[in-house]
């Protein structure tokens, strides 16, 4: 399952960014054994400033 969690500030402001994580759950175990992030957003600045915001995911986190 896919849930959404506040993850570090924005490089853009200093608002936290909404980050999806995908959990993984064994067929064991009713808890998440694995996390990945599968994405990082922050629609004030995507939406006010998407070049500078692309740029600066990229910077960070590399291509993704
Ligand atoms: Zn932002």
């Amino acid at each position: 399952m896919t849930i959404t969690r506040h993850g570090e500030p924005c490089p853009l402001y200093r608002t936290p960014l909404l980050l999806d994580v995908l959990q993984v759950r064994s067929a064991q175990s009713d808890f998440p054994t694995t996390e990945r992030v599968t994405g990082r957003r922050c629609p004030g600045c995507q939406a006010a400033r998407p070049e500078q915001w692309t740029e600066a995911m990229r910077d960070r986190y590399g291509d993704e």
